[in-house]
């Protein structure tokens, strides 16, 4: 079994006024490559801020976090971009798209910054794979909220990560098109092995996945396997 992320005794807290506020208390997981898991919970509970951790957005106040085998603790900056440059997909609730490029050069941005060629080509195919061929010159302003999260699964897709992080990636969609976004992301994990961890409010997406972690006040409060047996799932539990 290959651990993707190894998340042991993890805690996040905020300074304000001269109180310590923990986000985040002893959190530990171990998440295999290639499956599916959620992060539930209500408002406020600290879902994005361990998104975010895990992700190597932000750092751990203490404890460990292991991506892909390195241990992000002790990076830089510049050295966790690295490795989210290499490994990780992310995915915003709000969508975060540069205003003043176009579609396809929003998702041309992470393919030059990682030095490739061919990269307008490349950025063409991946708006295609989304089914956004015919609105690369548009700018995310002309863009639906459904167009705009495309652009940036596309985006996300475009270092073909080993890991998708997403942050409520349906939030803001109506139902029809939170479908069409939701198959692309299971799609990737299908056909591409890559691991989906989602935070998401809706318990549906959820029970989609694999496993559900909830959280409560700062604190893991339950780690359950879904019970609908699909073939992969049984996989999975039984491993
Ligand atoms: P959720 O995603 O479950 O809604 P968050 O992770 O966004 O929860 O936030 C968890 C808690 O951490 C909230 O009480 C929030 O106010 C607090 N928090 C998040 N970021 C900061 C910050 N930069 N400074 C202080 N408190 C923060």
């Amino acid at each position: 079994m290959d651990i993707i992320l190894n998340i042991q005794n993890l805690t996040k807290t905020y300074q304000s006024g001269g109180n310590t506020l923990t986000v985040l208390n002893d959190i530990s997981f171990e998440l295999e490559s290639g499956s599916t898991m959620s992060i539930v919970g209500p408002s406020g509970s600290g879902k994005t801020t361990l998104l975010g951790l895990c992700a190597g957005l932000d750092r751990s106040s203490s404890g460990m976090v292991e991506l892909n085998h390195i241990k992000l603790n002790n990076l830089s900056e510049d050295q966790r971009a690295q490795v989210r440059n290499q490994h990780v997909g992310f995915i915003f609730q709000n969508f975060q798209l540069l205003p003043t490029l176009t579609a396809i050069e929003n998702v041309m941005v992470p393919l030059e910054l990682r030095g490739e060629k061919n990269i307008r080509s490349r950025a063409a195919d991946l708006l295609d794979k989304v089914g956004l061929a015919d609105r690369g010159h548009h700018y995310p302003s002309q863009l639906s909220g459904g167009e705009q999260q495309r652009v940036s699964l596309a985006r996300a897709f475009s270092n073909s990560p080993k890991i998708l992080f997403a942050d409520e990636p349906t939030g803001n969609l109506d139902a029809e098109t939170s479908e069409k976004v939701v198959k692309l992301i299971f799609d990737l994990n299908k056909e591409a092995g890559t691991t989906l961890v989602l935070v998401t409010h809706d318990l549906e997406l959820a029970a989609k996945t694999q496993r559900i972690l909830r959280v409560k006040g700062g604190s893991l409060i339950s780690d359950e396997l879904t019970t609908t047996e699909t073939p992969d799932k049984i996989n999975y539990a039984g491993r």
